[in-house]
């Protein structure tokens, strides 16, 4: 038997935490030696294990959590063909891990009942806070309207810092589910708490989140009391009014609060590392893309004939298009610029600084799909891939780093044959949604299809949605996963 001395490097998980075990394997073949040395190398090989087998805790590392907003995978396949090509591979297709998360969603009196279908407030809460809860609350639970921690909490309490990046208003619900409780999403500032506005079935109530009532107040004031160190998107209109109990603008309380605040894209720079508020637009900031003279995705028109009986007469299909630069995102910060200052805030520019939690959300890939605008969706996860670009190059500097990319809830757009299977049958075969033809960079025409409703704006899809990571990943994220144990994968790589 040769001499043998072994050294491994192991990383465990006991009760939720993690530890490095450091292990050295001695074998020793005795015999070869006199038996004077025999009980000196015996008494060294026992020293050597109990002495490297100990197990100290590990540092926290970082996260960044980057959410497509409505980012299923026909959202994907569509952006890719139009992007890369079919063949082609997007920077979070090459993500060497892959899993999938089940979106869950309960009603809200009988929170043992469950919604198929989820929207961005009760998703994002999901993930934020672990708990499933019903449609359109932010940080609070279905039935008992309790507010839910969250991992921004958490971490603060560690004193990690946390950063909130959107293109939608920064008090939008997939980012206020990072920081804010309310009982409904519309809450978003002073004047939406007394005044009250519909969403979906619902009229909103928001007097229970009122200061006055005992509440945190509106969305945009929690995020002045938060400890959010940097938050980026849009949303001004929702800062502009005066605070509740204050003479104070919530503006002006966040300047007081230390916020330094910029309202455009050639404010950001990597300079600081005190707090940020970078508020770009009044609610949800312009995409940078849009179909061909502002075109959406419009329904095939039949014929006076098909009208009256569907196997007669005939069907014209929408004309194809090309995608064109949106003229209303000129002067926007990126996806990218705002992920790249969001970082060197956090971080204070010092690639030894703490560890520090990080949420991207890529918001227009819904909102866009809601309007069947298909070329809006593929540019924002477009944005959402460079992004991601950033972030990896990051991580690559910064190797505890773990990055995530999941979606919230799958959207209504479908990559469809763009002209029907059934063409060849004598018989007008046309969908009864809303179709874009889009011409691609492979010179082929895509089908993209919206068919959710007849009214004027597409719902969400109840689908798996994506959770794909960069190798950190690697024995934290199974291969299919509930939304809410997301928030236990963040939990257990960021906190000590
Ligand atoms: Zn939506």
């Amino acid at each position: 038997m040769p001499d043998l001395m072994q050294c491994s490097l192991k990383i465990t998980s006991i009760m939720g935490k993690s530890y490095i075990q450091i292990s050295f394997l001695i074998g020793l073949n005795l015999m070869k030696y006199p038996s004077g040395e025999r009980f000196k190398l015996t008494f060294l090989a026992a020293l050597f294990t109990a002495l490297c087998s100990i197990s100290v805790p590990s540092l926290a590392g970082n996260v960044i959590l980057i959410i497509g907003d409505g980012m299923d995978d026909h959202q994907i396949t569509i952006a890719r063909n139009y992007l890369v090509g079919s063949r082609g591979k997007l920077t979070l297709d090459q993500l060497p891990l892959r899993s999938t998360a089940q979106v869950l969603t309960v009603d809200d009196v009988s929170s043992d009942r469950p919604i198929y279908v989820a929207d961005s407030a009760n998703s994002a809460t999901s993930i934020a806070s672990g708990v499933a809860t019903s449609i359109g609350r932010v940080g609070t639970s279905a039935s008992d309207d309790k507010d839910l921690a969250n991992i921004v909490e958490l971490a603060q309490q560690q004193g990690i810092k946390s950063g909130i990046v959107s293109t939608a208003s920064i008090t939008d619900a997939t980012p206020s589910a990072f920081y804010a409780h309310v009982n409904t999403r519309d809450c978003e500032n002073p004047k939406m708490m007394v005044q009250a506005e519909t969403y979906y079935k619902t009229i909103a109530d928001c007097s229970p989140d009122l200061k006055s009532n005992g509440g945190l107040g509106s969305i945009s004031e929690q995020l002045v009391d938060s400890d959010i160190h940097v938050a980026l998107g849009g949303g001004m209109q929702h800062f502009v009014q005066v605070a509740e109990g204050s003479d104070q603008t919530v503006l002006q309380l966040a300047e007081k609060a230390e916020y330094q605040v910029v309202t455009r894209a050639t404010e950001l720079n990597n300079n600081g590392s005190g707090r940020l508020l970078g508020l770009f637009s009044p609610g949800t900031m312009p995409v940078k893309w849009r179909g061909e003279d502002g075109r959406v995705a419009e329904k095939p028109i039949p014929s006076l004939l098909n009208r009256l009986h569907w196997t007669l007469g005939s069907v014209t299909y929408p004309e194809p298009m090309d995608c064109e630069d949106n003229p209303e995102y000129a002067g926007m910060p990126s996806l990218a610029l705002m992920t790249e200052t969001a970082l060197s805030r956090l971080t204070g520019g010092d690639s030894g600084a703490d560890s520090f939690f990080l949420m991207i959300e890529s918001a227009s890939i819904d909102k866009q799909s809601h309007l069947r605008k298909a070329c809006g969706s593929i540019g924002e996860l477009q944005q959402l891939d460079e992004a991601l670009d950033l972030a990896l190059e990051f991580a690559k500097l910064h190797p505890d780093t773990l990055v995530l990319v999941t979606a919230d809830h799958g959207q209504a757009a479908q990559l469809v044959p763009e002209r029907t299977l059934f063409i060849d049958i004598p018989v007008p075969v046309y969908s009864p949604g809303y179709l874009a033809r889009i011409n691609t960079v492979e010179g082929e025409i895509m089908g993209v299809n919206y068919a959710t409703n007849n009214f004027l704006s597409e719902e969400h899809t109840g689908v798996n949605v994506p959770l794909l990571s960069n190798a950190v990943g690697q024995g934290l994220v199974p291969a299919m996963v509930t939304q809410p144990e997301i928030f236990d994968i963040i939990k257990s790589h960021l906190l000590k």
